[in-house]
């Protein structure tokens, strides 16, 4: 799984979504976030097919959403966005949120996919360590990757080091906070690095071993937040970074969402 992804959660379906893959893949990304929600599985996979990159070198992500949780309508969805992004198989396929009483149906669905191999790699997203405790209990393949929101204002420690121990991928979403990086030590730091605060952020998630998914659908910024491969945090400014921390989430808890 690539470490840096393309997140396109608001790129509009057609030419918006089909510009930013494009650009993105030509500017190095081999990685695209996206999910039945977000409507726009069309224009990924059209962009993806025509990038002239193959398939198998481009891992794509979708998820299941919550309305169509339970076992037969995960595997209805499932056919649903393979055929919008036109794909024989999937990359990774993500249980969206963790809806009570239904994930672990819709689990069920996931491992018979993955079994059957329409999908390379299964995971989920929004999952706490007790909802990933529930799961893994009663499950015959375990989560690969846990996609969840992580960005220095909330670090996540105890899951990042169950996660960890349990050998799943943690994954950040809304990892620029949606733009709002004006803070003073992001600033300090991208000054003395000679980087922008975006790429500052992005590179925290790579030394920490977070997958990382900025959505921009500017080419400039598209590149920008690529172009962190070829510097290095000290220990000491990563902890920096992480001494932001403020449990402060921009989306729903996990333990309490109502969509
Ligand atoms: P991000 O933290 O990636 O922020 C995106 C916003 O930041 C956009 O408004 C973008 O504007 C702006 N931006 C992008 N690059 C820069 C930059 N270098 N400097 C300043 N501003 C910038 O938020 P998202 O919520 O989009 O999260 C990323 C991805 O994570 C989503 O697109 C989606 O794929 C996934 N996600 C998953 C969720 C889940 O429940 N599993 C929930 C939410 C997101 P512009 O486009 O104009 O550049």
């Amino acid at each position: 799984m690539p470490w840096l992804g393309l997140g396109v959660y608001k790129a509009s379906e057609g030419e918006e979504v089909e510009r930013a893959v494009r650009t993105a893949i030509a500017a190095g990304y081999r990685s695209i976030d996206t999910a039945t929600l977000y409507e726009n599985e069309t224009g990924v996979g059209k962009a993806v097919r025509e990038s002239g990159v193959p398939r198998e070198e481009i891992f794509v992500t979708t998820k299941v959403w919550n309305t169509d949780q339970g076992y037969e309508s995960t595997l209805r969805a499932f056919e649903v966005s393979r055929k919008k992004l036109g794909f024989d198989y999937i990359d990774l396929y993500l249980v969206h949120w963790p809806v009570k009483g239904k994930y672990k149906e819709t689990w069920k669905a996931l491992e018979k996919l993955y079994q059957e191999g329409f999908v390379r790699a299964i995971g989920v997203s929004n999952f706490h360590v007790h909802h990933l405790e529930d799961l893994i209990a009663d499950c015959q393949v375990k989560p690969m990757v846990n996609q969840v929101e992580y960005h220095p204002l909330l670090t996540q420690q105890e899951l990042r080091q169950y996660c960890r121990s349990q050998e799943i991928q943690l994954e950040a979403w809304r990892p620029l906070m949606k733009g709002s990086l004006d803070h003073p030590i992001l600033k300090e730091l991208g000054e003395k690095y000679q980087k922008t605060p975006a790429q500052i952020v992005l590179r925290w998630d790579l030394q920490n071993e977070v997958v990382t998914i900025p959505k921009s659908v500017n080419e400039h910024r598209i590149k920008e937040n690529a172009n962190i491969f070829d510097f290095e945090l000290s220990a000491e400014d990563m902890e920096k970074i992480s001494g932001m921390n403020q449990n402060k989430r921009f989306g729903a808890d996990p333990d309490n969402f109502d969509f």
